[in-house]
């Protein structure tokens, strides 16, 4: 099961060990036939997770990463319900999407059987900023993602209107956005 475009920060490589180790052999009489199935990160929008049946692909939305405790949870109940989706059309063809022939599926995966209200997502998350004071007073906000690469050293960033770098150590503190 190839996974692509993992989003980088700083949780990915828990969550990668977490789904090989918690994930797999968790539904490890069934992965067998998963294994050509593809998931990528780069679904955008509201909605959780997305599976291209014919393309055995799973795109799971990165902001996912973002859920404040339940992080895990949401990740794994979301790609198991969309591997049930490829699992059920694998064995019944195409039939009512959450429908008792995808609840089997989900429910032999390990899945809950919730079917997430995709505004679900936008509800549960918490949007924070991350605010950098810069020396000249100014004070920069960086989303929750660019906070962690630039606390992580993975980037450099560059206030854009003064060329000015902005530093790890000029972090003063978050706020919730919700
Ligand atoms: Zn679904």
């Amino acid at each position: 099961m190839p996974v692509t475009n993992f989003p980088e920060s700083p949780d990915i490589e828990s969550a990668t060990h977490w789904f090989y180790s918690s994930l797999l052999p968790q539904s490890h009489k069934h992965a067998q036939q998963m294994l050509d199935v593809e998931i990528r990160f780069d679904l955008t929008g509201i909605k959780a997770g997305l599976a291209h049946l014919d393309k055995q692909l799973i795109r799971i939305n990165p902001q996912l990463f973002d859920f404040p405790d339940n992080c895990f949870y949401a990740l794994s109940d979301t790609i198991i319900h969309e591997l049930a989706h490829i699992m059920c059309y694998a064995l019944y063809g195409r039939v009512k999407p959450h429908g008792k022939e995808w609840k089997k599926c989900a429910l032999l995966l390990g899945g809950s059987c919730e079917v997430r209200h995709s505004l679900a997502l936008t509800k549960a998350r918490k949007t924070r900023a991350f605010s950098y004071h810069m020396p000249d007073g100014s004070i920069i906000q960086l989303s929750s993602l660019r906070h962690k690469r630039l606390q992580y050293g993975k980037v450099k960033y560059h206030v854009r209107a003064t060329g000015k770098r902005i530093q790890a150590h000029y972090y003063n503190g978050h706020n919730e956005l919700t």
